[in-house]
């Protein structure tokens, strides 16, 4: 299997090599040449199997033979023996044709767990086998950077620089990324926002020189590991409400579009989804451009669902790839133009879009009385991230089963859900012992020499 970029001036890649090389050099993202159907028997056969057998049945076309079945097998479990749920992503029950696709089992609490912890144990197996060693430098504003981390702590052939906001994260995002004692992880916190964490990784990504000298990596959203891992519970929550025999839809809080474009997948593999909803919060340039037509950047306004606080959705541009029939000079021209402010869709792209996607807001308001309401009728605490997506769901109940993603666990916000109901989630047991455990972080100017310098010295490269 092939990986093209959707901007369509960059090499050809393997799998193992989209993986290590994350933005393709033409600033393009990596997509596969054609994505693998799979047979309606096949989809039906997924019904009842554990967690781990679906998800190798679903990537293993994509991988192009970088594993054994065995060797791949054996990193599926690795990466999610330690979820706290045997169902790895359960469904539960919100109302007659609602459900809540619980993703917050994981390590960290966020549903980023799934992708991060496989692409960790892919990226060490595929390294262990060529001998070499990478630095993987990443920006966070929270729930990536906790995972980030989680993932790689400890692997032998990866060392992990984590850039956050200083005092711009939540206590518990700030102490996942802090606690961790492994020698090979680094928590650095970073004088600025998030955009300036991520304008230094940028830079350090286009000083080849550095670049090439600490052999950099990425693991952001755009990654197209990521998405593939994610593509795997839209099939375990489908077929476990009767897909193939019958279609359901999703409806998912987005932010970079990296998890919605995984369900675009699963679909486009053949899985019966009839909508995929977007749901945004009150950064809601994707509801804009699905009502409007035109992608215009608006400037970010913090909110309490701060893990979908975006201005642009890197991963829409996958999506804007096939609406456009695989043109990447038609692509590179939009991306061109949104530097500029923003672009207009053409109506052949637009309605391709719109046969596939459905999309809502929810403000600041609406997600505080959805936390309050979901609880008094169900009793299920939602986190800020999973309301947006429970309240954009309930404008699209209808005919086919509705399942809505629930992002991240209530306790990853306490302050915001116990502001809402008046009760502060705990953290699960397993847990419990986050705020007593000794935090290590290196404080850092928003500088870059100076953080070139601390990971050439900590790496010694
Ligand atoms: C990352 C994240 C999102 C947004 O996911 P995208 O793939 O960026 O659209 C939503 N909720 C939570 C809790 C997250 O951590």
């Amino acid at each position: 299997m092939n990986y093209i970029s959707t901007r369509g001036a960059a090499p050809v890649l393997s799998f193992g090599e989209a993986m290590m090389t994350g933005l393709a050099r033409d600033g393009g993202l990596y997509v596969p040449e054609a994505v693998p159907v799979m047979a309606n028997a096949d989809i039906a056969a997924l019904a009842g199997l554990h967690y781990e057998e679906i998800a190798f049945r679903v990537m293993w076309p994509y991988l192009g033979g970088l594993f054994s079945e065995a060797e791949f097998r054996g990193l599926i479990q690795n990466a999610y023996a330690g979820f706290g749920h045997a169902a790895r992503a359960p469904l539960v029950q919100l109302g007659p044709n609602h459900f809540l696709l619980e993703l917050f089992h994981g390590p960290t609490l966020a549903f980023k767990d799934f992708a991060m912890q496989l692409i960790g144990q892919m990226m060490q197996a595929a390294l262990a086998k060529s001998g070499e060693r990478i630095t993987i430098v990443g920006a966070t504003s929270g729930d990536t950077g906790s995972a980030a981390m989680e993932a790689f702590r400890g692997l032998a052939n990866v060392d992990l620089f984590i850039l956050y906001p200083h005092g711009r994260v939540s206590e518990v995002q700030r102490r996942q990324m802090t606690t961790p004692s492994e020698a090979n992880v680094h928590a650095l916190a970073m004088d600025g926002d998030f955009d300036d964490c991520q304008a230094r990784v940028k830079d350090m990504f286009n000083d080849f020189a550095f670049r090439d000298g600490v052999r950099l990596a990425g693991v952001n959203s755009i990654n197209w590991a990521r998405v593939l891992a994610q593509a795997v519970y839209y099939f375990s929550s489908a077929v476990s409400l009767g897909a193939p025999h019958r279609a359901v839809s999703f409806t998912v809080p987005t932010g970079n579009f990296g998890d919605i474009f995984a369900g675009y997948i699963a679909r486009s593999m053949g899985l019966p989804i009839d909508k995929l909803v977007i749901a945004t919060n009150q950064n809601d340039i994707l509801d804009r451009a699905m009502r409007s037509g035109s992608y215009v950047t608006d400037g970010v306004r913090p909110s309490i669902s701060p893990s979908m606080d975006i201005q642009v959705s890197s991963n829409f541009e996958r999506a804007l790839f096939d609406a456009y029939g695989r043109d990447g000079g038609a692509v590179a021209q939009l991306m061109a133009e949104l530097k500029a402010g923003g672009f207009a869709i053409s109506q052949g792209a637009l309605e391709m879009l719109r046969g596939t996607f459905a999309s809502g807001r929810c403000s600041e308001e609406e997600t505080v009385a959805t936390i309050r309401a979901a609880y008094a009728a169900t009793g299920e605490v939602l986190c800020p991230h999973s309301a947006v997506g429970v309240k954009v769901a309930e404008e699209h109940l209808g005919d086919v089963p509705m399942i809505t993603l629930a992002t991240a666990h209530p306790a990853k916000f306490p302050d915001a859900v116990e502001a809402a109901m008046g009760v502060r989630p705990a953290l699960p047991a397993r847990m419990g012992d986050l705020y007593d455990r000794p935090e290590r972080l290196t404080r850092v100017a928003n500088d870059l020499a100076a953080l070139q310098a601390i990971i050439r010295e900590r790496t010694g490269r």
